[in-house]
């Protein structure tokens, strides 16, 4: 176990765009960042194929390419980029700690938070092999609904996210196949509403998702099955939506940050602070309700501005 504490003006947890938009402007302000990875480096863009909506990128551009460009982006003013996941906290004094892989001890002037939020997905095996494979399986209709143009798509879940999503879809789509698992919504009356008046969505009560099909590259169609009759059915589709929430990855926080019902950390409007002096939060850690890299990489810089300001007033 390293006994060497080591110290650092401004520490950067997460490597999504959230994550490295906060490096490029800390290293470029001097404050010699440190940004540790976390367990999926690059964040939840990497699960996703082509990146068509961020500003700059006119053909567009794949996740895990972007997430290359933006961590080469923030070396190139000498971000000090490490792998390794942060177990633990204790952000109860003025110098904030943090520890890596349990091990290794950090004291911090500063952290920005942007661990980010993983999309919950049901867990069937056949729905991660295809989400594995880049096959027709997304929990994101706004990254990926595009490459269903003018196709059939079923999509899971029955809150407001799924509602926005398959709104969003059939748009898009021929037609979206809505499950839920209840004989009601969770949604808002009004986002309800907004579904069961769109002519090409279908909505499915009281159904589960048994399988994702497919011919072994992509997706074909989906399994599901009535909870009362039990009666199988098969779903011809080319994609497969997962909408049934997300899962902020703020665990490690909770005892020191005031984090919302659903352990979103609660930042002071308008800006990156959270209740911890020195402690800074941007993306999706803090976002339920945009989830996009673009407002990511905003609240990212934002959180380094939000940084150095305190920094300059310390000194
Ligand atoms: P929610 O937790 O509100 O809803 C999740 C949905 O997924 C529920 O309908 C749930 O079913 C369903 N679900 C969960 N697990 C499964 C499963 N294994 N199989 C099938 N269905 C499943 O998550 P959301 O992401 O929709 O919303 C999160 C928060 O963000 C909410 O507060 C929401 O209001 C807010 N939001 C607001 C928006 C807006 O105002 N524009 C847009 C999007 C989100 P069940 O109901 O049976 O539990």
């Amino acid at each position: 176990m390293s006994t060497e504490i080591e110290k650092v003006k401004c520490l950067i947890i997460g490597s999504g765009p959230a994550g490295y938009t906060a490096a490029i402007y800390a290293a470029r302000a001097n404050m010699n960042p440190v940004l540790y990875q976390g367990t999926q480096p690059g964040g939840q863009l990497t699960t996703t194929n082509e990146v068509e909506n961020f500003p700059g990128y006119p053909e567009g551009v794949t996740g895990p390419e972007m997430m290359i460009q933006l961590q080469s982006q923030a070396q190139r003013f000498d971000a000090d980029v490490r792998d390794g996941w942060v177990t633990r906290v204790d952000f109860s004094g003025d110098v904030h700690k943090v520890w890596v892989n349990d091990t290794k001890e950090i004291h911090c002037e500063t952290v920005i938070i942007s661990t980010g939020a993983s999309a919950k997905y049901l867990g069937l095996e056949s729905e991660q092999k295809y989400l594995k494979l880049g096959g027709g399986v997304s929990a994101c209709a706004v990254c990926d609904g595009f490459f269903y143009k003018g196709q059939e798509v079923v999509i899971v879940g029955a809150g407001d996210s799924a509602c926005e999503e398959a709104h969003y879809l059939s748009k898009l789509c021929k037609k979206v196949t809505m499950l839920v698992r209840r004989d009601k919504f969770r949604a808002s009356r009004i986002m309800e509403a907004r579904v069961r008046n769109t002519d090409n969505i279908e909505i499915l009560l009281n159904t589960q998702t048994v399988e994702v099909l497919g011919d072994g590259q992509v997706v074909t169609g989906v399994r599901v099955k009535h909870n009362d009759t039990k009666e199988e059915k098969d779903i011809p589709a080319t994609g497969f939506f997962a909408a049934i929430g997300h899962k902020p990855n703020t665990d490690i926080f909770k005892d020191y940050l005031s984090l919302d019902e659903t352990g979103y950390i609660i930042n002071e409007p308008g800006t990156s602070k959270t209740n911890v002096a020195g402690v800074f939060v941007s993306g999706d850690a803090a976002d339920h309700v945009y989830r996009q890299a673009v407002t990511a990489a905003g609240t990212g810089c934002m959180a380094a501005l939000d940084a150095e300001r305190y920094l300059a007033a310390k000194e």
